[in-house]
């Protein structure tokens, strides 16, 4: 596993059982099969390459038996292979890891803790094998910070249905998805809920955002929802209310600082290998103190955000885990990402300005993931909240 990991200095990936390492090595040398040749295009061409995905789904990335920990019948992979699976997806690629954060986190876990046993029954077993492909409907084009109090779209009961309007913005795949979690605002009794759209519903329309500079391999939609009908069998009834939601995020923005993990192994390891070959004033870059203190302070970051993770994926396995905790990783580790994309970009010079060199893609996916699953401010805010007992998001 040191071999695998060589960033991971203090050996954390040692925490991980025989049969999580072996998946997570199918994993990378499907991704190196697969993904690499073709990633640096379909990111220019802001284009998902679905067909390399299903390569790395086909390792059973969710459903492998080797992973299995059930909980009450809920069969879900470990938090900590969780943690690794999002390291390793993300020191590849960001947009891939955002895919699999979008499917396998938010949409996954919001069947998992919002349906009835029917609905698990239903949607869980073709998800994980990525038979139906997933994606999560919460922020709106005038909602994202303010959505748990701003959310707009309306559900109304009629009959045996509930009648959708409303629009949703950045939402991750949302124009291939088969299974569309919407949250609405229930006209009656003002409370989140949360309904499932299927492919081709009636009056439900996503398109593509254009001109995205981060991110770009994967598509993020704008959704227009316009009299759809959901049946009541589809609606998600343990859901009711935005506390529910957090249920959701407080698993899905650990995902998330487990992806921005990945995203400074994959600077740091693409930068160190960078200035172990280039050659200026007559030596290596690497051997030069000030590229030293660099490359030194990557790799502490490295070694901070793998210890957020891990720690992190051991606190999400109790009964309830706590939001705080996901904030306080998703805020630490999402900064030193910034840092550390920054850097790794710096010492590769002008070479690092191109996408012939993975540390741009590095460098702007860093951005969305500063923001998204609550940007910087908010996470500080809910950390703020905890420390001080006073509430500063109005
Ligand atoms: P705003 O809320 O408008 O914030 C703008 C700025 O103001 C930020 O810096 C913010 O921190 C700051 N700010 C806001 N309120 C305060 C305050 N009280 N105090 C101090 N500062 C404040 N959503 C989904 O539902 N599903 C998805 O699949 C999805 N995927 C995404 C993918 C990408 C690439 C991106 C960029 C976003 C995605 N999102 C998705 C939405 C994402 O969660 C929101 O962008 C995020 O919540 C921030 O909302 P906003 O963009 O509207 O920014």
């Amino acid at each position: 596993v040191k071999e695998l990991y060589p960033e991971d200095l203090y050996g954390y990936a040692e925490k991980l059982t025989d049969g999580e390492i072996e998946v997570l090595q199918e994993v990378r040398e499907a991704l190196e099969t697969h993904v690499r040749p073709v990633i640096a295009e379909y990111w220019e061409n802001a284009d998902f390459p679905f067909e390399a995905f299903k390569k790395v789904s086909e390792v059973g990335i969710m459903n492998n038996p080797k992973l299995y920990v059930d909980r009450e019948g809920k069969r879900k992979p470990s938090e900590l292979y969780t943690a690794f699976l999002y390291l390793e997806l993300a020191r590849f690629d960001a947009s891939i890891a955002t895919f699999y954060t979008v499917h396998g986190g938010l949409c996954y876990n919001t069947i998992l803790i919002g349906g009835d046993d029917r609905q698990i029954e239903e949607f869980a077993p073709k998800l994980a094998s990525f038979e139906w492909q997933g994606c999560f409907g919460l922020t709106e084009p005038d909602h994202g910070s303010d959505i748990a109090g701003g959310l707009a779209t309306t559900a109304r009961r009629e009959g045996d249905n509930w009648i959708l309007n409303g629009e949703k913005r950045w939402i991750g795949g949302a124009d291939t998805a088969d299974v569309i979690p919407i949250f609405a605002r229930d006209v009656e009794d003002n409370r989140i809920k949360c309904f499932i759209v299927r492919k081709g519903a009636q009056g439900y329309e996503a398109n593509p955002i254009p001109h995205k500079g981060s991110l770009r391999a994967i598509r993020n939609a704008h959704i227009k929802l316009e009299d759809v009908v959901v049946p009541e069998t589809d609606r998600l009834a343990n859901i009711n209310g935005f506390g529910d939601v957090a249920k959701i995020l407080v698993f899905t923005r650990a995902d998330v600082s487990h992806i921005a993990t990945g995203v400074t192994a994959g600077a740091f390891i693409s930068a160190l290998k960078y200035v172990k070959e280039r050659d200026q004033f007559g030596r290596k870059l690497g051997g030069f103190q000030l590229v030293q203190e660099k490359l030194a302070r990557m790799q502490a970051n490295v070694v901070a955000n793998i210890g957020y993770s891990v720690r992190l994926a051991e606190l999400q396995e109790t009964e309830r885990p706590l939001m705080l905790n996901s904030s306080l990783a998703k805020m630490h580790n999402s900064l030193t990402m910034r840092e550390t994309v920054a850097m790794a970009r710096e010492v590769c010079g002008g070479n690092g300005i191109t996408l012939e060199s993975e540390v741009m893609r590095f460098f702007t996916d860093a951005e969305a993931i500063y923001t998204y699953e609550g940007t910087h401010e908010v996470n500080a805010l809910i950390v703020g909240r905890e420390l001080t007992g006073l509430g500063a998001f109005i």
